[in-house]
């Protein structure tokens, strides 16, 4: 616990208002987008990088734990407070810093919410193209830190590809420069890359350098129904091998599609047992073509339904049904484990159905949507804490599939990172030497491990 004389010179740092010690305040940073909760000691909210620099030598010199945080939307528990510390919440700082048309550059403070980036960009004729689906709510920093995707990751790529260089506190307090506002940059080892992805354990990032693409001038969004999964998912990678080259490709199962029907813009027949969402970008001549070529593809494949959205409000309606899955499935059960597993394009297939295999043997609803374009599958086991088989089987459940992707050569997130939820899971996919070392890479930062313990690494781990 963090004695009164050392939350006093909190204050002194960040200035009274900002910080919160009352009991009912900090609950609310217990959390994130999990089930996991841990109410932090105080919660402090910096201004600057020389604030943060501050309150890290702090920590350091008394010990005690300090946890980044975004908006807390991390769907692994990156931003649940370690046991006894502080959560330092980012969002003072907001500032979107510059954005350069002639360079295609921009520079943001790390709490800047991502939709409020993108739509800025748009402004300049420009295009931020990581597209999470928590796009509305989610700042920079945290994707930054969890290296986040979206649905246009198959043909644009995820956070990481668009990050040019970062300011970093690192955990002793000192103020570090990644990376350069240039398109390329080999000078030294990739520190940007190590702290992408590294979910608030290795500094506290400050300021974001971001690379910008043209804006496309044209969209078309396809919905393609199949009366089969499988079908469904073997027409996934077939799209992909046959050089169609869509922006987003998205998977529904027959558990999401029920649970989204409504919001759809269009009717869809009952039989249809599985949803591809497809959106193509470019010029519009180009766009036309290629959109046509998929829809006669996915009918060559075995679609029951293919219609294309007449007008941006249909495209709009469609792509809002599939931001709101992940809420929307609490209507089959109040809880859910939700995993984002990926496997390589040709064992989507047998992922599907061996997921429903799993789901009923552990007699359990088991819903698979996501984005099926690069093999990043959101997988959600969906269950009652209350009826204690239900709780004891989600969990085997969630094992049971981590085996099943390990054994597809996949991989155990491919966005929401390890956190506290998968960190009993690293050593399904890391070898204990692997382990070792990035531990050694931990301390190398973060001597006196001040900076979100807990996270990534086993707990039984040293
Ligand atoms: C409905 C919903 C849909 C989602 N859809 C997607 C999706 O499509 N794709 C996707 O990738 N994710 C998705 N997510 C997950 C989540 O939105 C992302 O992981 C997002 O990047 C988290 O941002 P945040 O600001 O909420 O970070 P937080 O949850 O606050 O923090 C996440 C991690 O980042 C660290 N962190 C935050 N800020 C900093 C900083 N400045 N410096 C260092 N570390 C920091 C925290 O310590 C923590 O470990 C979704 C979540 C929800 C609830």
């Amino acid at each position: 616990m963090i004695a009164d004389y050392q939350i006093r010179q909190l204050q002194a740092v960040v200035g009274e208002g900002n910080i919160l010690t009352a009991l009912e305040e900090r609950w609310c940073y217990a959390f994130d987008a999990t089930d996991h909760t841990q109410v932090p000691a105080a919660v402090v909210f910096p201004g600057s990088a020389a604030e943060i620099s501050q309150i890290l030598r702090l920590a350091n010199r008394y010990g005690f734990p300090v946890t980044p945080r975004g908006a807390g939307t991390g769907r692994s528990g990156g931003a649940v407070p370690a046991p006894g510390g502080v959560v330092l919440v980012l969002t003072r700082l907001n500032r979107i810093l510059e954005i350069s048309i002639e360079d295609m550059v921009a520079v943001v403070e790390p709490g800047v919410i991502t939709g409020r980036l993108k739509a800025a960009v748009e402004e300049q004729g420009l295009y931020y193209p990581p597209d999470p689906s928590s796009a509305d709510f989610c700042t920079i920093g945290g994707n930054v830190a969890e290296c986040a995707g979206g649905p246009v990751a198959v043909q644009y790529g995820v956070t990481r590809d668009y990050v040019l260089g970062l300011q970093l506190v690192i955990p002793t307090g000192e103020i570090i420069d990644t990376g350069a506002r240039t398109m390329k940059g080999v000078v030294g080892y990739d520190l940007t890359r190590l702290i992408i992805g590294s979910e608030g354990t290795l500094g506290v990032v400050t300021r974001i350098i971001l690379r910008l693409a043209p804006k496309p001038p044209a969209r078309q969004t396809l919905a393609v129904g199949f009366p089969d999964l499988e079908m469904a998912a073997r027409a996934v990678s077939l799209i992909l091998r046959a050089g169609l080259a869509p922006t987003a490709l998205e998977f529904m199962d027959r558990t999401t599609l029920d649970c989204v029907r409504e919001m759809l813009p269009f009717e869809m027949p009952l039989e249809l047992a599985a949803l591809l969402l497809i959106a193509v970008d470019g010029h519009p001549h180009d766009v036309e073509e290629r959109t046509a070529s998929i829809a006669r593809f996915c009918r060559e494949q075995g679609a029951g339904l293919v219609i294309q959205a007449r007008t941006p409000v249909e495209a709009q309606g469609l792509w809002k049904a599939r931001s709101v899955i992940s809420p929307a499935l609490r209507q089959v059960r109040p809880q859910k484990i939700s995993e984002d597993v990926v496997v390589p394009l040709s064992a989507i297939p047998r992922l599907v159905a061996a997921l429903q295999e799993v789901s009923r043997r552990r007699n359990l609803p088991i819903a698979s949507y996501g984005h099926a374009g690069d093999g990043n599958i959101h997988v959600s086991v969906l269950y009652d804490r209350k009826v204690p088989q239900e709780r004891e089987a989600a969990h085997r459940a969630v094992e049971d599939i981590f085996s099943l992707v390990r054994h597809l050569a996949g991989t155990l997130s491919g966005e929401h990172g390890v956190g506290l939820t998968k960190a009993p899971y690293l050593e399904m996919e890391l070898s204990r030497d692997a382990i070792a070392l990035q531990q050694r890479l931990k301390r190398a930062f973060d001597p006196n491990n001040i900076m979100n313990p807990g996270k990534i690494f086993p707990p039984s781990a040293p």
